[in-house]
């Protein structure tokens, strides 16, 4: 490094620029390096920034130094720093937030990362003859048959695995039968409980066009219908890679599905294994990713962010429902974690898998474009039969708590069985509005356009876009009468109803409200598969991949609002529910009964995506979007801005649009400014401008240009502005 070499830094700030610095104090010269971690001076702090390039170009500026080195080596790899600067690039983010985004909260906060020196255990006493002393002690008994199993195991894996692991281990020791000790270096060899059935042909088909290529960026879609075994096959790729002694990485779009596939894992593997989520503590998430830089950790499972964990030597990235909205970030740094895994997997030359029952048009459009191929799996894996589904007229139908007779016979009916029944109404909360029949009062949301929704047990009213809350009214605060009624249904409602209706059997309700609490989710889904709770009743919490073999009957309320939705994905959304949550009844041996409750039972939908099968009904969705040119046909990016001062976002937009109508561009429509669909949301209004590309190039270049005047501009300062790129919905 010469005497004049700057150092470039990103630092976390919402600027979309990076920052020079001189290099820092002698001696650290040698070890600047970029992917490492700096402390340097920034405006009158101290802050952490990475180190993006070291550089000789002349600045303009009188430069400060940099305070402190706080690695001796890169922290990201060169590929993962061209991953975040790409990301940085194509959402148009600031660089600083984008890195910040992919570092865990110690990292970030500049914490000492050497890795802390990890006990390693060993078995001292053969199993044999101590069985009785760990008859009743089941978690000391799993963790001595995993150590056993591994020939030896760090502690941090089993932390991985178990909640707490330490005292079990104390005791195992004080018995005896395992050793703190050097590590073998043969616990990296992979003990492989084999499953008692061979993979069918179409699994097996998928599995070879996975791991023909297996050094090559490869994009494959796993379409297979619930229950087809795409579990299995992720399970079996996996082996291929772990074999080559590489890692796997798993992107689940929720952290309530990664303890069933963690578990699957963990059943197949005695490897290490860690999980990434935001469930985690942050030294648990810390641990996880070092285990993951250092090769620790051979297979990871994570939700969103953990897209960007280092890896030591990655060989199969995997991406399971693949459709799921959870992947794409809504707020700050709004990325598709999807997306970013199909990049991140092409820059490191490596195939990647997404599977889904249900796969995005996006990705279908991919196949057909042969850009990823299509490996599907037709046929329930353990020959359940397809579910029969009904559609039930709703009108002039006496409802009984928003139910038909019907519906409340295939309930019984199932029950008398002893199989299970789910329903799904996606709408949490008692009712969604509360009003006067006296004086036509509705409760509104005083700081958005929207009614608040009636919760009972806690007699509350609340609002579910910016959670506002207040307490239940007695009487109308507008004319006092005491006759209050509710609108609608919600998930508490139907609880009730149901509670009172089959008083003996109980009901189990799944949704955020009654899920808060840490691990219950988990315990809920336990308790299902076990077959103690018969009357399951959610939200889509409940329509996403888990498995529950004994549920036969399967009931749909409130379809109706998906195909009524404004916005462009509202039917593809709809038709992804219908059919994953279609996809519950009847896995094991008998025929599941699907009924939909609706006031449009001869409406197209239902009869095209019932004749047809999702895939088939996904390709007409296509062609709307192919004739109305959008995605997967044409590029969006959404620009949405707000502020407290309604005459101030109007002006701003104003000035945007025009700005982005003089910059000279080809194929692009400008659609706006309008009123965002909700106008006023938590006091703020809210305005936004489409942009629709046909080429990605053009509206990339449109926005650098526009950016930079926007970033200039000091009417930008007074408002919030963001740009959404490959926006999920309009909102
Ligand atoms: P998916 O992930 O597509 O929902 P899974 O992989 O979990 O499906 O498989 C569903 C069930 O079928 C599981 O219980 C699994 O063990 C079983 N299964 C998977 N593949 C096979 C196979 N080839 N033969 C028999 N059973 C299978
Ligand atoms: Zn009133
Ligand atoms: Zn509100």
């Amino acid at each position: 490094m010469t005497a004049h070499s700057l150092i470039r830094v990103a630092i976390n700030v919402p600027l979309r620029k990076s920052f020079d610095y001189l290099p820092p104090p002698d001696g650290q010269y040698a070890y600047a390096l970029p992917g490492c971690r700096v402390r340097v001076p920034f405006g009158n702090k101290s802050v952490i920034g990475i180190i993006l390039e070291i550089h000789n170009r002349q600045s303009d500026f009188e430069l400060k130094a940099v305070t402190e080195l706080l690695d001796t080596e890169p922290i990201l790899d060169d590929k993962l720093l061209e991953l975040l600067n790409w990301a940085s690039h194509y959402y148009h983010h600031p660089v600083g937030e984008v890195i910040a985004a992919a570092l865990p909260a110690m990292v970030r906060q500049g914490k000492d990362i050497t890795q802390e020196t990890d006990t390693f255990w060993q078995i001292k006493t053969d199993l044999r003859g101590i069985e009785a002393d760990l008859q009743r002690a089941p978690k000391q008994r799993m963790l001595y048959e995993i150590i056993a199993a591994r020939h030896g195991c760090y502690e941090s894996s089993l932390k991985a695995m178990f909640q707490s692991p330490q005292p079990s281990l104390k005791i195992l020791q004080k018995k005896g039968l395992i050793v703190r000790s050097k590590p073998t270096g043969n616990q990296q060899s992979i003990s492989i409980k084999t499953p008692d059935f061979g993979l069918n042909t179409a699994q097996a088909a998928a599995l070879k066009a996975i791991i023909s290529a297996d050094k090559t960026f490869h994009s494959h879609l796993l379409y297979g219908v619930t229950g087809s075994g795409k579990t299995e096959v992720y399970l079996h790729a996996s082996q291929h890679f772990l074999e080559q002694g590489k890692q796997v990485l798993i992107l689940v779009p929720e952290i309530g599905l990664t303890p069933q596939l963690l578990e699957s894992f963990q059943q197949r593997f005695q490897i290490g294994i860690t999980q990434l989520h935001s469930g985690l503590s942050n030294g648990e998430r810390k641990r996880a990713w070092l285990d993951s830089r250092s090769g620790n950790a051979r297979i990871v499972i994570g939700t969103r962010s953990a897209v960007f964990t280092p890896m030591f030597n990655p060989g199969l990235i995997i991406v399971d429902e693949e459709h799921d909205g959870s992947f794409k970030q809504m707020e700050g740094f709004r990325y598709s974690a999807r997306d970013i895994a199909i990049k991140r997997a092409a820059m490191l030359n490596l195939p990647i898998l997404l599977g889904s029952a249900t796969p995005s048009l996006e990705s279908l459009h991919n196949t057909y474009q042969s850009k990823s191929r299509l490996l599907t799996l037709p046929e329930r894996a353990a020959n359940a039969i397809h579910p029969q589904i009904f559609r039930l007229d709703m009108r002039n139908q006496k409802l009984e708590g928003g139910l038909t007779r019907t519906t409340i016979n295939a309930i019984t009916e199932e029950l008398k069985q002893g199989g299970q029944v789910l329903l799904f109404l996606n709408r949490r909360g008692y009712a969604p509005s509360l009003i006067c029949s006296d004086c036509g009062w509705v409760a509104e949301c005083q700081r958005c356009d929207i009614r608040m929704t009636v919760h009972k047990r806690v007699q509350r009213l609340r609002c579910h876009v910016c959670s506002h809350e207040k307490p239940l009214p007695g009487q109308c605060p507008n004319c006092d009468s005491h006759n209050l009624i509710n609108i609608g249904q919600g998930t508490e409602r139907l609880e009730e109803f149901l509670g009172r209706r089959f008083p003996d059997t109980g009901v189990l309700r799944i949704d955020r409200d009654t899920t808060r609490r840490k691990n219950t989710f988990e315990k809920m889904i336990r308790s299902i598969r076990s077959g103690q709770q018969k009357i399951l009743l959610g939200t889509q919490m409940i329509a996403k991949g888990h498995h529950f073999p004994q549920v036969g009957t399967v009931i749909i309320l409130n379809a109706d609002y998906g195909i009524y939705g404004l916005d462009f994905r509202a039917q593809e959304h709809m038709a992804q529910i219908l059919t994953q949550v279609a996809g519950r009844a009847g896995r094991a041996s008998k025929t599941g009964k699907v009924y939909i409750q609706t006031r449009h039972p001869e409406h197209p939908f239902f009869i095209s995506l019932e004749k047809l099968g999702y895939e088939q009904f996904a390709r007409e969705l296509s062609h709307i979007r192919k004739k109305t040119s959008m995605p997967p046909f044409s590029y969006l990016a959404l620009l949405r801005a707000e502020a407290n001062n309604k005459n101030l976002v109007e002006k701003f937009m104003q000035y945007t649009t025009n700005i982005l109508r003089t910059i000279p561009a080809n194929g692009i429509d400008i659609l706006g400014p309008s009123m965002a669909p909700l106008e006023r949301k938590a006091g703020h209004f809210h305005m936004q401008i489409l942009i629709n590309a046909r080429r990605r190039q053009a509206l990339h270049h449109l926005l650098n240009q526009a950016i930079t005047q926007l970033d200039t501009s000091k009417i930008s300062r007074r408002v919030r502005w963001s740009i959404d790129i490959d926006p999920y919905d309009l909102y």
